[in-house]
């Protein structure tokens, strides 16, 4: 009997004219991130992608692990796919359920009839499916409003398809659909979830980091490359630039005003990012900014954050609670990561009582006492560049 995953598009399957386009970026994504889990054969059809393992060796739990973690997706089926033949669905079906019910007490049937010359009507089908269901597990026992376990029977255009088990998707749009955006990731909570919540939107997100050796250390290095690994299931391919930081921070130290610390180089950090938008073609940054939450996140200081900025800056978490954020990271497994206590650059020189409501003209004049401008441009010079692979 075949086997094969189902996998049901999510908002792809609202898509006017363009539709294609996006199935094709949700195929290519799938087939990218499924390729290690052996030898399938894909295709489409009523908005769905059908994968089929092709040989006995193909990791069909492993896949479901990997589609669970993939944008576009609303739903995954590990399905038998039968003939369009009344006893056959019954014959096949029954020893293919058995895993599922054999350990369950109560079940219901979800029945959907897309093909309208099949002979039988849905409630029909429901009906007789139930009663399939009872004479072949005897121990069950049909509760339609709270089942262990839906068995749902699907008559389609070329197959049948019965499952009892509709796995939940990420939902959102494929990575690369909405182009492509750079994430400031720094070691901490927000910033990976913020990639997350933008990768759902369909934005391909690559990082860059600060850096400021020997302030911080070669270990908080490896923490935020340890969160790009960690993202990699849901953003995909991740390409990283690690910016030395170090100079830019002593001369900020040495030669503007204390209270302007932070929102300077917030601003610096901007500055370079940009650098790489526009070398790169980035079309908006995305930060782990949340009103409130520091000195460096009130609106005033978020304004003058901005304008260092020339491409939109996309803050998917500005009006998030920590709380809320923290639960986001632990069901993407960020979380234990990101609190390892190492140092970030942000924290390095930071002022004793920092601007919470700076005013443009005054950032600038307070950076004017220093020439970034060569130093910024020796830091982009200086980037390493490392990918992460899905
Ligand atoms: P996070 O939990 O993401 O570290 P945070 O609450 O610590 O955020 P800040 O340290 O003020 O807040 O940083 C705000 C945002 O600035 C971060 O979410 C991140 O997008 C960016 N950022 C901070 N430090 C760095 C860094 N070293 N490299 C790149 N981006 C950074
Ligand atoms: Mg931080």
């Amino acid at each position: 009997m075949q086997e094969v995953i189902m996998v049901k598009y999510g908002e792809i399957a609202l898509k006017g004219l363009n539709k294609h386009t996006f199935e094709d970026m949700l195929i290519r994504n799938i087939k990218r991130r499924l390729k290690s889990c052996g030898e399938f054969e894909y295709s489409r059809r009523q908005s769905t992608v059908y994968i089929k393992p092709l040989s006995e060796d193909a990791d069909i739990d492993g896949a479901i692990e990997r589609l669970k973690c993939i944008f576009g997706i609303a739903a995954i089926q590990r399905s038998a796919q039968l003939p369009k033949n009344w006893d056959e669905i019954v014959k096949l079906g029954m020893p293919y359920l058995e895993d599922v019910l054999s350990c369950v007490k109560t079940f219901k049937v979800d029945a959907k009839r897309s093909d309208k010359a099949f002979p039988m009507k849905t409630p029909d089908i429901q009906r007789e499916l139930g009663g399939a269901i009872l004479s072949a597990y005897p121990h069950l026992k049909v509760d339609v409003h709270n089942p262990d376990v839906t068995v749902i029977l699907e008559i389609r255009d070329t197959h049948a398809f019965i499952n009892a088990e509709k796995l939940p998707g990420q939902g959102g749009m494929p990575v690369g659909s909405s182009g492509n955006a750079l994430l400031l990731l720094s070691g901490g909570i927000d910033s990976p979830v913020a990639a997350y919540m933008m990768a759902k939107r369909g934005l391909n997100v690559d990082a860059i980091h600060f850096q400021s050796p020997p302030y911080t250390s070669e270990r908080a290095l490896m923490k935020v490359e340890e969160l790009c690994e960690k993202l990699t299931p849901y953003c995909g391919d991740i390409r990283f630039y690690c910016v030395p930081f170090t100079e830019i921070q002593e001369a900020l130290r040495d030669n503007c005003p204390e209270e302007y610390f932070t929102i300077i180089m917030r601003r610096l950090m901007m500055k370079i990012a940009n650098k790489i938008c526009e070398e790169k073609d980035y079309k908006a940054l995305i930060t782990g900014e949340s009103v409130g939450q520091v000195a460096s996140q009130t609106l005033m200081a978020l304004a003058c954050t901005d304008k260092a900025s020339d491409v939109p800056v996309f803050r998917p978490v500005i009006g998030m609670d920590k709380k809320e954020i923290v639960e986001i990271a632990r069901r993407i497994d960020t979380f234990e990561t990101s609190i390892l206590p190492y140092e970030d650059c942000c924290t390095v020189f930071t002022p004793k009582h920092p601007k919470t409501k700076p005013v443009i003209s005054e950032v600038e004049e307070a950076e004017a006492g220093f020439d970034f401008a060569p130093l910024l441009e020796k830091a982009v010079k200086e980037i390493v560049i490392k990918d992460f692979k899905a």
